[in-house]
């Protein structure tokens, strides 16, 4: 099915959760040029590749996001070892 919305949105939290992204304004123009504006913009959407492939998506990886999928669970980790180290 080619759908016009992303599959994600519903539970997506860049769309949901504040803390992802505190600015608004750029908050409404992922949501206009990725989310919302069907398959070929939300499937290039780096927070949708990285739930494809991981299952999961952390909070700081933006649908422009540089990284692949892999690289970002490298950060993921490297930042959660971090926080345990600090602990
Ligand atoms: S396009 Fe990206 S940011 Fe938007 S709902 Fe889907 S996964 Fe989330």
């Amino acid at each position: 099915m080619q759908g016009k919305n992303c599959p994600n949105y519903i539970n997506c939290q860049l769309v949901h959760k504040e803390e992802v992204l505190p600015d608004k304004k750029k908050q409404g123009q992922y949501i206009r040029d990725y989310c919302l504006a069907g398959e070929e913009a939300w499937s290039q959407c780096k927070r949708y590749l990285t739930k494809k492939k991981l299952n999961f998506c952390p909070d700081f990886v933006l649908p422009d996001s540089p990284w692949s999928p892999d690289e970002i669970l490298d950060i993921f980790e490297e930042r959660e070892m971090n926080d345990f180290n600090e602990q």
